[in-house]
């Protein structure tokens, strides 16, 4: 953990990052303000006896501080980060680290006079992050992403493929366009407008509820099939139109209705249509708002719900029988889509987010009052950025990306210790003299050395845990060698061994780590 936050914090100051400790606990004022009480709900813990909260972002502290402490465009750009645990109420933590309710995250805030010296400081982190996760050895892949409830423009993340990961991303192999699935879209055909629109017809069509029953019974292209789905905006029923089996994407239906909608109830929606879920369509509804998705713009000869069970309406023309509000992209990208850059299949993956970057604007600075005077004497709100990456998931990205069937194989940048120093024969007072002088000689080069010098385990055992713990060097000092002056060193990743000289293993280690 220590060797990732140093790693991290070394990048943090190459880019100018200023280092804080903020607190934990948060007044609750501070996040009523922002009105993040309500958009974090039961995510944030709450403190009984006081009015406080445990922090599970600092954007809030960050902008209070900011307020007080920035005055005018001189005191911009400013970089401001920290390394520090973290509380969220996660309804489902799992795998271990990868969600737990309390972790480590280095978040940084970026504060800026404008939005292209916020571009810059956000190309920054980028820059960073890229360098943070290189040198952590790991294979990461970025998306463009949803800003969620942060709200703000631009947000991408960076990301581990991986089967234990609860996000979903479409990648393209060939162009390397990747997207969260939450925003990922592609280059799926279009419905097409056919010449002749037919005329409305009732259809009756008995129990069935499904778009897979309905296309059964009627026999046609399930492209035909407009699905009706009904969200509640606050109070107004909004009703959804997709192509066929298509599925709705949550992420994307949000940014459309605002975070607060939600699917209707089967019994509001019997009260506002007079029919069951499998029986809603676009024709002949009161107060509804109507959007469809992209695929459908201008469609006609659809086939959808009649308001009434048991019975669907053909031919409806989207131009001529339907009030449409608008267009947008709702649905959710399927593997094997053509990329929407270049047309090759999509692939669509697990992967875990490592960390995320945003362009949050003026959102915070806007709340907390967090003001700045111009060049002209303008009182304007602070830009800010927000960025945060997951020290938990770096180290078990590593281990899961550099491992094999004995055990963890460090990465020189993140071994919690430079050797593993091993003890043979512990119980022979020649070896354990020489083990001993061995470790105080690399102490005192500032090599960290993991010393099993443990008195009742076997060799055999101690071979296999130092396999297990996976240092990126084993130095292994055993009686048979020691006699003619030497050690035997194992590099953990190739399983090669080399007989050295001892008074060589300080400058062997030096140079495989390329210290000074
Ligand atoms: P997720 O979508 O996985 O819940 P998030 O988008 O809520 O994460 P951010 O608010 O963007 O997370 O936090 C920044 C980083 O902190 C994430 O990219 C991730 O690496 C890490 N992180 C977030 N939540 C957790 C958690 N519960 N446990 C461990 N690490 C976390
Ligand atoms: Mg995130």
């Amino acid at each position: 953990m220590k060797k990732v936050m140093n790693l991290i914090r070394e990048e943090m100051d190459a880019i100018g990052g200023q280092e804080f400790h903020l607190p934990a606990l948060n007044p609750i004022e501070l996040w009523e303000k922002t009105g993040r009480v309500e958009a974090f709900g039961d995510t944030m813990f709450h403190i009984k006896n006081r009015p406080l909260v445990l922090a599970p972002t600092h954007e809030e502290v960050i902008g209070w501080i900011a307020a007080s402490h920035i005055e005018s465009y001189k005191d911009l750009p400013q970089i401001w980060y920290q390394i520090q645990t973290k509380f969220r109420n996660e309804p489902r933590p799992r795998s271990g680290v990868l969600r737990g309710r309390q972790f480590i995250m280095k978040d940084s805030y970026s504060l800026d006079s404008s939005w292209e010296e916020l571009d810059k400081s956000y190309d920054l982190h980028a820059d960073a992050y890229k360098r943070i996760f290189n040198r952590a050895g790991l294979k990461y892949f970025i998306v463009g992403a949803s800003s969620g409830a942060m709200g703000g423009s631009g947000s991408q993340e960076f990301m581990v493929e991986s089967d234990s990961g609860e996000d979903t991303c479409a990648v393209c192999e060939k162009c390397g366009y990747a997207a969260n699935i939450e925003v990922a879209s592609s280059n799926i055909p279009k419905l097409t407008r056919v010449t002749d629109s037919l005329q409305l017809k009732e259809i009756h069509t008995p129990n069935v509820k499904t778009i897979d029953e309905l296309k059964a019974f009627l026999k046609v292209d399930e492209k035909l099939l407009a699905k009706s789905l009904v969200y509640m905006q606050d109070r107004s029923p909004v009703l959804i139109l997709m192509v066929g089996n298509d599925q709705l994407n949550e992420s994307k239906i949000q940014s459309v209705l605002g975070a607060n909608a939600r699917p209707v109830h089967p019994d509001e929606l019997a009260e506002l249509t007079g029919a069951d879920a499998g029986s809603i369509g676009p024709i002949g509804l009161k107060g509804f708002k109507i959007i469809a998705d992209k695929r459908l713009e201008g469609a006609n000869n659809l086939i959808s719900g009649m308001n009434k069970n048991d019975y669907h309406i053909g031919n409806i023309d989207l131009l001529r029988d339907v009030k449409l509000d608008a267009y947008y992209d709702l649905r959710t990208v399927e593997a094997g889509e053509p990329c929407s850059k270049c047309n090759e299949p999509l692939r669509v993956v697990n992967a875990i987010e490592l960390g995320h970057i945003f362009k949050l604007g003026t959102k915070y600075s806007d709340a907390l009052h967090a003001m700045f005077l111009d060049e002209n004497g303008e009182m304007k709100p602070i830009i800010m950025g927000s960025y945060g990456i997951g020290v938990e998931r770096i180290i078990a990205c590593n281990i899961e990306q550099n491992h094999d069937k004995f055990g963890i194989i460090w990465g020189k940048a993140v071994t919690p210790y430079h050797v593993h120093l091993v003890l043979v024969n512990a119980n022979v007072d020649s070896v354990i003299k020489v083990a001993e002088e061995i470790y105080e000689r690399l102490a005192k080069h500032n090599v960290e050395v993991l010393f099993d010098d443990r008195k009742n385990v076997s060799p055999g055992f101690k071979f296999k845990d130092a396999d297990l713990l996976g240092m990126p060097l084993q130095i292994i000092v055993g009686e048979k060698n020691i006699v003619n002056g030497k050690v035997e060193v194992k590099d953990r990743k190739t399983g090669e061994r080399q007989v050295i000289e001892m008074r060589e293993v300080v400058e062997y280690i030096k140079k495989y780590y390329e210290m000074n």
